[in-house]
């Protein structure tokens, strides 16, 4: 990645950087902690507490060749990156944290992150990336720095960004600038992704470091095609829920030429996806079921290998900051 020093390209994971080439293969959106509160509260369907818990949906994943997982959680909404780091080292599969923020939903309206401008919440995401996720996950005054750093920027918009929104995807294109680590996007119900593209290029961040997460809740070759024509990647994680919409997606966006375009997720938070805890098809799913699926339909062993190994790890790289 014209890194002056001459290093190989690295992807940051919470237990050091790795490089590129040797993540395997790489499920692009998770969940494997969430734990808040709120969440609690609130989202009780989604609350994912418990490392042996993780251990026991990931080792089956690992099994089917999972060798990376970015964990899609960012800042004082759930994550827990000691949870995290324990979760990689018992699986031995790599796991990418977010910083940046998720939905206002997540926090409540008088949240610190609503209050702070994008300067000072980009230091935050930052301090993150750069120097390690705080311990307390930026819930209290006090900040503990980790050894366990972030490798990617999360932001979530609505379809229309709103004010707030703004004020985050600028955060989120300063902590790029500042860090080189990628930005990976919520898409609400899949939507917004070209809005979100035009305000993070506007501010400096390159087409190929941005992720658009959940875009297959949308079947519209159309729309896909015009993200895709921007140099973004679309990451596909519905497949554990229509798995012929993301296949069709799939088969599309092959035949359009935009193969290298695309990387696979399962978005997996709701606990009754997890089959360690009664629920199902697994995390595993999609690396077996659903490949054998994409398979069926045509996809052959090079393809696949782009969307769940080359696409990643070109996506993940940490970019040479301009800072
Ligand atoms: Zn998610």
């Amino acid at each position: 990645m014209n890194d002056p020093a001459g290093r190989a390209p690295v992807v940051r994971c919470v237990l050091g950087d790795v490089p590129a080439d040797r993540l395997g293969m790489v499920y692009a959106h998770e969940h494997l902690v969430l734990d808040s509160p709120l969440i609690a509260a609130a989202f009780a369907h989604i609350l994912l507490d418990d490392v042996d818990t993780a251990v026991a949906e990931v080792g089956p994943c690992a099994a089917a060749g999972v060798g990376t997982m970015v964990d899609a959680m960012p800042c004082a909404a759930g994550r827990d990156a000691v949870r995290l780091a324990a979760v990689s080292a018992r699986t031995g599969v790599n796991v990418v944290a977010a910083t940046g923020l998720h939905h206002v939903r997540y926090y409540g309206e008088a949240h610190w992150s609503g209050r702070l401008d994008a300067g000072e919440l980009a230091e935050l995401f930052s301090a993150d990336v750069l120097g390690g996720i705080d311990a307390f996950d930026y819930t209290g005054p006090a900040v503990r720095r980790t050894p366990h750093r972030a490798g990617i920027v999360k932001v979530a918009t609505a379809e229309r960004p709103t004010a707030r929104d703004r004020l985050v995807l600028e955060a989120a294109a300063l902590a790029h600038l500042g860090t080189g680590a990628p930005v990976l996007t919520h898409c609400e119900q899949g939507r917004g992704a070209l809005a979100q593209i035009e305000a993070l290029t506007a501010h400096g961040v390159p087409a190929d470091a941005i992720l658009l997460s959940h875009v297959d809740k949308v079947v519209d070759r159309g729309y896909h095609r015009e993200i895709a024509d921007t140099g973004a990647y679309l990451e596909y994680d519905q497949a554990l829920r229509t798995p012929e919409d993301t296949a069709l997606l799939v088969g599309w966006m092959l035949a359009d030429g935009h193969g290298d375009r695309i990387v696979l997720g399962t978005d997996g938070a709701r606990r009754d996806l997890w089959s360690s805890l009664g629920g199902g098809p697994g995390l595993a799913w999609l690396a077996t079921g659903f490949c054998d699926l994409l398979s069926e339909r045509g996809v052959d062993e090079a393809d696949l290998r782009r969307l769940l190994v080359t696409n990643p790890a070109r996506a993940l790289v940490l970019r040479e900051s301009t800072r």
